[in-house]
């Protein structure tokens, strides 16, 4: 999906009211009811209907028609919407370049502060496999199950953004995290190869290594990556050193399964290494040979920091069901352990799929967060 950049100058102070009174409403309903959406905006109902009208023509909000009675809900572009106003309300970026990576579950776009540094902004998309598949009978969303989606994305940022943060403040080589709003997470930009596209590299087994120290070094620190693979590690163009990213699987070395994750991303490293560079080695770390900081020593603990960092453990419970569900259902995504033999062509077409390169489209797109004109503080006026 796109971030279409230029219809969002245009939002008006009172359409920003409507959409965002749309996704209170979606709190509770699976499909906001107008009058709702008036009572929250504080607008009048014939106003609310010319302006949600033009957020529904701008594919913000999309209508819905009911079996009980018609309404709309938040589309992803309305919520990219708000997470991309927030981010640039508090001055963290400014303008929207061109996407770079679409996955099954997040889309990444550079975009730039005012200065025009450039950094990534991902924005996480959990629901785009929909829910009423995955599970029907296990009740754990309750009451929010209307809003999956947003819930499960936005549960994913907040995830992926503690671990960056806690990551990145203990030294571990991972982006530089810079905001994280709703369901984005803005990070430095890293100028690299995709560990996937390096087709020939001087000393393999100096690349093999530090990546099975990296490893190494997650587990000491009481953390499993879970999808460390060629498509989560990056080449520094400068320096050649890998940079970690992609953290809303990661788990703790105390979960019932460590073991498991921990050998897959061993094995996802072994397989790689010996299918792209013929290279193999009987040296691999072992799960039961790693000896983790216990809590209170001088050492740290990174699992449980993250979890005193406000990511609950019924939060990381719900993402990881989620997640699991998702897997089951068959569309987990790269990871290289549980392919066959099959090799070149199957590695090639899923590269294709699953991270193709959007062009030049986005580019020459100018700014459009400068001009938004509305000035509304939420939560303020949604008691009115
Ligand atoms: P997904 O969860 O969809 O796999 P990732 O976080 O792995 O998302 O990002 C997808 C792709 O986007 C990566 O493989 C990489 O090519 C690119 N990418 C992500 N983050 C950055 C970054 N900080 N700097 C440069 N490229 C990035
Ligand atoms: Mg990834």
């Amino acid at each position: 999906m796109k971030l279409d950049a230029t219809d969002l100058r245009y939002v008006t102070s009172d359409e920003f009211r409507v959409l965002t009174a749309v996704e209170m409403g979606s709190k509770n309903h699976e499909v906001v009811p107008t009058s709702l959406i008036a009572q929250i905006s504080g607008l009048r109902n014939g106003g609310v209907n010319k302006l949600i009208g033009s957020l529904a023509k701008r594919n913000l909000v999309a209508k819905v028609q009911n079996s009980k009675y018609d309404g709309y809900r938040l589309t992803y572009g309305g919520y990219d919407f708000l997470a991309m106003r927030a981010l640039s309300k508090r001055d963290s970026m400014y303008s929207v370049g061109n996407q770079i990576g679409v996955g099954k579950e997040s889309d990444i776009h550079i975009v730039a502060d005012q200065g025009g540094n450039e950094m990534v902004l991902k924005l996480h998309r959990l629901g785009r496999i929909s829910f009423r598949t995955i599970k029907q009978n296990r009740d754990y969303l309750g009451k929010r199950k209307s809003a999956s989606w947003m819930y499960m994305s936005r549960l994913a940022a907040q995830k992926e953004w503690a671990f960056m943060k806690v990551l990145h403040e203990h030294g571990f080589p991972v982006p530089i995290p810079i905001d994280q709003a709703r369901h984005c997470i803005l990070m430095e930009f890293i100028d690299a190869y995709p560990l996937r596209q390096m087709a020939d590299i001087p000393s393999p087994g100096k690349l093999y290594s530090s990546l099975m120290d990296l490893i190494v070094r997650f587990a000491r620190a009481g953390l499993i990556h879970g999808d460390f693979n060629e498509f989560n590690i990056l080449i520094r163009r400068e320096t050649g050193e890998p940079i970690v990213i992609d953290f809303p699987q990661m788990v703790s070395t105390s979960h019932e399964n460590a073991e498991w994750y921990f050998n897959r991303d061993v094995e996802c490293i072994k397989t790689f290494f010996r299918r792209r560079f013929k290279y193999e080695s009987s040296l691999y770390p072992k799960f039961n040979r790693i000896s983790t900081n216990e809590e209170g020593e001088e050492d740290f603990r990174l699992d449980v920091v993250v979890a005193a960092s406000g990511f609950s453990r019924k939060e990381m419970t719900i993402l990881e069901e989620y997640m699991e569900e998702v897997k089951d259902s068959g569309f987990e995504q790269h990871s290289i352990s549980e392919e066959g033999e099959g090799e070149e062509e199957e590695d090639e077409e899923r590269e294709e799929d699953e991270k193709e390169k959007v062009g030049e489209e986005g580019a020459g797109q100018e700014p459009f967060l400068r001009t938004v004109t509305d000035e509304i503080e939420v939560p303020d006026w949604t008691h009115s």
